[in-house]
């Protein structure tokens, strides 16, 4: 089919790196890219003949971004054991189910930071080939990891130094768009503490020396405080979780945190919807405050949620964002840790996060304010990936066959 251009107006936009609404905004759109977006009277001359689609009283901004999921996980009591009882060609279309869950819920990039056999490297190649099929994934491959160490069950487990070189080169060659290093242990897999370092200091910086030459970013999973301080110090782009576990309490280290905001370290909390709960990992009224004085210190954090782990769905992003303001953020600086912030630490800033000319034409279209009330974003009336619209708001006639069971 010959690409489609069209025009998109609506009541507001949330456009570029903007703090306020732009009302009476519009979005042009050729092909997969956005060729400019702005207030409807700037609208050049050249674009005022495009097909027009008049959402109404919604309000237009960027696709959201979930930084953290793991597409291989079921999201069920045991994602582990699920996945054992499953080959590839059955986990393959899992996967690509879960990242069409993201995009219907209007997440329209995943970073995936854990799957075996590079099932997530064919995930992000279809979808991107094919935005409508599902969210754009940044692939990590199997999280380097020590034997029987967190996550060993990915495939990813090293004995030695020499081992994680030949991993990283692996995961290059097979075309992940980030290194993910299990610093610590974890959670999910029983036999590992996840105040626990797993790899000393040594070892994490040869890791972000060769993915750092061969250009793609580290990203460290660290929950104890010396892991994190190891994974700061080897220079790791991202820190993942982050929760201070010390010996048999939370230590938060401030001088860390200073390091971080020196060398523009970004902090993925993966604060999903059991964050709150009194019965979960870490107490949280204690975990807030950690991240607001974070936050305050000039560490940007983006959004994830660990998607695929119990109890978290595939498209589950606004749970987590809504407790977001818990540590101080505004309903603003929520939306930008989901957009602009996440694209950027992604290595997408050029290219998604943001309604600009240039962009991948990833966008969504919610009722109501989403700078006011985040949980607006729960119910996207309209969704856009690259370009192709997956949901459209009833009312309007796209001219393009949409999926039936994807109307809103
Ligand atoms: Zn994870």
């Amino acid at each position: 089919m010959a690409p489609h251009a069209y025009l998109l107006g609506a009541a507001r936009a949330l456009l570029d790196d903007d703090e306020l609404l732009t009302p009476d905004a519009a979005v042009a759109v050729a092909g997969r890219r956005i060729l400019w977006a702005g207030p409807r009277a700037e609208l050049p001359e050249v674009l005022r003949g495009l097909d027009e689609y008049d959402l109404g009283e919604l309000t237009l901004l960027p696709g959201l971004i979930d930084a953290h999921v793991h597409l291989a996980f079921d999201a069920g009591p045991d994602p582990a054991a699920a996945l054992a009882a499953v080959d590839d060609t059955v986990l393959l279309k899992e996967m690509t189910a879960n990242a069409r869950r993201h995009l219907a819920a209007g997440v329209t990039t995943v970073r995936d930071l854990g799957a075996r056999s590079f099932l997530d490297v064919a995930v992000g190649r279809a979808t991107a080939a094919d935005p409508a099929l599902g969210a754009r994934v940044v692939p990590a491959g199997a999280p380097i990891t020590v034997p029987d160490g967190h996550c060993w069950y990915l495939g990813g487990a090293c004995a030695d130094d020499d081992a994680v070189a030949d991993r990283i080169r692996l995961s290059h060659d097979s075309g992940v768009q980030v290194v993910k290093i299990m610093a610590t242990g974890g959670f999910l897999t029983t036999r590992t503490r996840p105040g626990a370092p797993q790899f000393g200091a040594a070892t994490l910086r040869a890791v972000t020396r060769l993915a750092h030459r061969l250009r793609l970013p580290v990203a460290a999973h660290a929950h104890g405080t010396e892991g994190i301080r190891d994974a700061v110090e080897a220079g790791c782009d991202t820190i993942e979780h982050c929760t201070w576990v010390g010996d048999g309490r939370l230590e938060f280290d401030r001088a860390v945190v200073d390091r971080m905001v020196e060398q523009g370290t970004v902090v993925c909390p993966t604060v999903n919807g059991n964050a709150r709960n009194p019965r979960g990992r870490v107490d949280w009224r204690e975990r807030r405050e950690h991240l607001r004085e974070l936050v305050e210190a000039g560490v940007p954090v983006i959004a994830g949620t660990d998607a695929g782990i119990e109890n978290i769905a595939h498209g589950s992003l606004v749970d987590g964002l809504e407790i977001m303001p818990d540590f101080g953020l505004t309903p603003r600086q929520v939306l930008r840790s989901a957009t602009a912030g996440a694209a950027l630490a992604l290595g997408l800033g050029g290219t998604t996060g943001r309604l600009s000319g240039g962009h991948d034409a990833d966008l969504i279209a919610v009722g109501g304010d989403p700078t006011a009330d985040l949980g607006v974003l729960r119910a996207p009336a309209l969704v856009v990936s690259g370009g192709v619209a997956v949901r459209v708001p009833d009312g309007v006639a796209w001219p393009r066959p949409v999926e039936p069971d994807w109307r809103a």
